[in-house]
């Protein structure tokens, strides 16, 4: 008989008992200590759970350790929930939490044996991991100051909201071909990422009305390609587009090659008029034809520092942290610290960043100093701002080489290097060809990969790419240059970019590094 494919494993898996259905198996196993059946392992994702590699583990440790991912809906945490996620760090994670690009946050070091209580601890304080993982529609991307921006197009929170509804937890949207990202925003500056979402909608003014364009297709990994114009819908309308191009995908996307099931595969195979007719024909209304909007580029894409808020007496504090690292110890201060100023909620954003939301005016500078004591910077250095990493080698599976040290310490080289500069770059490390974060769409992109060291020997290192960009039907994914750095090498080779750049006397990196 013919081995099951990596994609016809998959498939069964899902068939024979679906995601969700793993929580009454992950409550046994956490009682019973029995030995976890792969399958349900794989089931696992559905609840926001990856087991992760044993490099920081003691050999004579046997436990079988998870990544788990905790999905912030529109990015956002208020304190008590900060509290709680620093508690479960402290005490179930080793200490670890990472901000994603995702506007999600995940912790490393979790026992099965947890699971149960802290299942119970952020369900008490309204957060969730389910969907954070597997084959199902990932956290929505929305813009972390929509309806407190006072150039905001849309106000759309209220559209983000009725979509997750709709998709949280949805028995009917449990086995979907692949992962699947959808992304809503008003965002004048675009910051949401239209271009790599399955399917998004972004508010553009056109005569006067506001409308959403709807694009489809995006992605990174697996479907590398920027999205596809399908034409604009009402705000009203949003729901229902979600609702259908959601099902023809769940019925229609192509299951067949784990490398092949995403969404953009599918309007490859079909095409973009069948697959627009048949959305139309299910919707029972056709999309409204008017040119794609010309879209910010991705170094513009920031809400870095102290603004006013549309809310009259409120400012909102755009913050950097390196790599998305906060840890536990980083949530309880920043829970102290939004108390003592009276602000109640931050917001995630997809660069491992966040945004404090509510901050009464007299109080927005003290508490963006307080700030700078837990290395938070509400006036980030270019380095600092836009610098990301994937998880890296220390947990991650799939990693050659570490990447969120790195990065701190690379922005920090960059930083005393290069005091003086003062315009956008962005870098992005990653642990392996993968692209978690995003490494072909800044830039400077750094991939991990293995290289020769100088006596020849195979080692882990990295691959540049250089000039990615964000800019709707004008993007482009950055070079891949062939050039493999060592780890060792990684700051310098950074500074003499940077360097050639600024000796160049070109009006702007993206045009020097194309
Ligand atoms: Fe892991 Fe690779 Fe993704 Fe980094 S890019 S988190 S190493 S899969």
């Amino acid at each position: 008989m013919a081995r099951e494919t990596a994609a016809q494993r998959v498939e069964r898996i899902k068939s024979e008992k679906d995601g969700l259905s793993v929580l009454a198996d992950i409550k046994e196993y956490a009682i019973s200590n029995k030995e976890i059946d792969p399958e349900d392992i794989d089931r696992f994702k559905w609840y926001g759970l990856y087991t992760q590699n044993k490099n920081l583990q003691d050999d004579n440790d046997e436990t079988l350790y998870f990544m788990l991912r905790i999905k912030l809906e529109q990015g956002a945490i208020n304190v008590d929930q900060l509290r709680c996620l620093s508690k479960i760090s402290e005490e179930f994670a080793r200490s670890t939490a990472d901000f994603t690009t995702r506007q999600d946050i995940q912790f490393h070091f979790i026992k099965v044996i947890d699971l149960p209580e802290i299942f119970e601890r952020i369900q008490n304080v309204g957060l969730s991991s389910v969907f954070a993982a597997g084959d199902v529609p990932r956290n929505v991307a929305t813009c972390p100051v929509t309806g407190i921006d006072k150039d905001d197009l849309y106000d759309t929170t209220y559209l983000a909201h009725d979509i997750n509804n709709y998709l949280r937890g949805n028995p009917e949207l449990v086995n979907l071909p692949r992962k699947y990202k959808i992304g809503i925003s008003g965002c004048s500056k675009h910051c949401m990422g239209h271009e790599i979402q399955d399917l998004s909608f972004t508010a553009v003014k056109i005569d006067g009305e506001v409308l959403f364009a709807v694009s489809v297709g995006g992605g990174l990994g697996s479907n590398k390609k920027i999205a596809l114009h399908l034409g604009y819908v009402l705000a009203a309308q949003v729901l229902d587009t979600v609702k259908v191009i959601t099902t023809v995908y769940r019925d229609h996307g192509l299951r067949k090659s784990r490398k092949k099931a995403r969404l953009g595969h599918l309007i490859d195979e079909w095409g973009l008029d069948k697959f627009k007719a048949c959305i139309e024909e299910k919707l029972g209304f056709e999309l409204i034809k008017k040119p794609s909007f010309k879209a910010t580029p991705y170094a513009r894409r920031e809400h870095f520092g102290i603004h006013k808020s549309s809310i009259a007496g409120y400012s909102y504090i755009g913050c950097a942290i390196n790599g998305g690292h906060i840890g536990s110890k980083g949530l309880a201060d920043l829970a102290d610290i939004l108390e003592k100023y009276q602000a109640t909620t931050i917001k995630a954003t997809n660069t491992q960043n966040f945004i404090v939301l509510d901050v009464p005016d007299k109080n927005s500078e003290k508490l963006a100093n307080t700030l700078l004591d837990i290395n938070v910077d509400a006036r980030p250095s270019p380095f600092k701002a836009r610098t990301i990493s994937c998880t890296g080698i220390k947990f991650c599976k799939f990693a050659v080489v570490e990447t969120k040290d790195q990065a701190i310490l690379l922005a920090s080289y960059l930083e005393k290097r290069f005091p003086n500069f003062d315009e956008t770059v962005s870098i992005s490390l990653n642990g392996c060809p993968n692209s978690c974060a995003h490494p072909h769409v800044v830039d400077i992109g750094l991939m991990g990969t293995k290289v020769k060291d100088e006596e020849g020997n195979s080692v882990a290192g990295f691959e540049l790419i250089l000039g990615g960009n964000l800019e709707g039907e004008v993007s482009n994914f950055g070079l891949k240059t062939g050039i493999k750095i060592l780890p060792k090498y990684l700051n310098r080779t950074v500074e003499s970019i940077i360097e050639q750049y600024i000796n160049s006397g070109q009006n702007g990196l993206h045009g020097f590094l194309k």
